[in-house]
């Protein structure tokens, strides 16, 4: 596997060779008690990484499946989605696609949701469901997820939904202290895992919300979930082979320490920063508000990023990020989550150099 394409695109990211064999596992039944072990071998440690007691599940999609699921389960009035990049933005869309009565929030890209608007929106009364996503992994910024909670938990018959696809095991998350509702994230990102679980966890306000919803309909259903989960099984034939893969990097993650691995990407972080700056790049989010997992960076040196791109990946064997959406080529982004060492962004940052001399 060594001469591969490396990825440093923020999501999927590049994945051990010690996941992958893990994933590598023969397979078991998945009313077995063999997955009863694995499930309750992983369960714990997904709580703890939650800041949550309430039962963690395991979902057979990617995140968009959670992110769609809990508007089917909870909005009966109308949605409020907080949108300032490509995800959030989506995330109306996908909610009228339901047929759900929703509106957005909407920022300019780039600029991070004011817990003030989300307050004035949500005193008219009209809203029962928010949606959040903490890092917009298209631009770089990450929202004050605290505050927007301590807002919206004024509003006792409101249910906030995060997305924390890009943050979670990055920064800490305190699902219950915070009173979320509903916290998502997926494994091709932060967690370093192939594509295709996601993983959740729900408030009693959001269980007794849903169970007055009766379209919810079955395969992301919350009590669905909540029913298996009290036997340490998932409703439907889960991804096992990934679960294995969650396994192993839940034993890396503790190996390393929660704390460390938190000041690890900070650290990774404030290079790749370092090394903006010095090459005279500036930054799409602003300052206090930009994400530890990724950076966006703004080309405001007007270089040929599709160029770079092909370099990297020709000459270097690594995928760079050329930008998300509108904003591809005026941007480009570098990702830091994951495995990834000083090492490892040190080889990265000394191929960036090598192939802006050559554009
Ligand atoms: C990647 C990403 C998603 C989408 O995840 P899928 O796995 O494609 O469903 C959603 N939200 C954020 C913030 C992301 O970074």
């Amino acid at each position: 596997m060594s001469d591969h394409i490396r990825l440093h695109i923020p999501g999927p990211v590049e994945i051990s060779p010690g996941t992958y064999a893990a994933t590598n596992t023969p397979m078991i039944g998945h009313r077995s008690k063999d997955f009863v072990a694995l499930y309750d071998d992983v369960h714990p440690r997904l709580q703890q990484l939650m800041g949550t007691e309430q039962p963690v599940f395991l979902s057979t999609s990617s995140a968009w499946g959670v992110m769609e699921g809990s508007l089917r389960n909870l909005v009966k009035k109308k949605v409020l989605c907080c949108c300032s990049g490509a995800f959030s933005d989506k995330w109306v869309d996908v909610a009228r696609r339901c047929g759900k009565e929703a509106e957005a929030l909407q920022y300019d890209w780039g600029v991070p949701v004011d817990p003030a608007d989300v307050d004035a929106k949500l005193a008219t009364g009209e809203f029962d469901t928010v949606t959040f996503i903490h890092n917009e992994t298209s631009t770089g910024v990450m929202n004050p997820l605290a505050e927007v909670a301590a807002v919206v938990r004024k509003y006792d018959d409101v249910c906030l939904v995060t997305d924390t696809v890009s943050s979670f095991s990055v920064v800490p998350i305190e699902f219950d202290k915070l009173g979320i509702d509903v916290l998502l994230t997926g494994s091709q990102k932060a967690l370093a895992l192939p594509p295709g679980l996601a993983i959740f966890t729900v408030s009693e306000r959001a269980y007794d919300r849903a169970a007055t919803v009766d379209d919810r309909g079955y395969y992301f259903d919350f009590h669905e979930f909540k029913k298996n989960q009290e036997k340490s099984m998932t409703p439907s034939t889960p991804c096992i082979s990934t679960i294995y893969g969650l396994r192993h990097q839940l034993d890396v993650i503790f190996e390393e320490g929660v704390e460390n691995r938190f000041a690890r990407h900070g650290k990774l972080n404030d290079i790749v920063h370092e090394w903006i700056r010095a090459n005279g790049f500036e930054f799409f989010a602003p300052e206090g508000f930009r994400s530890k997992s990724l950076t966006c960076v703004k080309n405001n040196k007007e270089i040929d990023v599709a160029k770079l791109g092909q370099i990297m990946r020709e000459e270097h064997k690594i995928q760079l990020d050329g930008g998300y959406g509108k904003i591809k080529g005026t941007t480009f982004r570098i990702s830091n989550m994951g495995d990834e060492t000083e090492e490892t962004i040190g080889n990265l940052l000394s191929c960036l150099d090598d192939a802006l001399g050559k554009l």
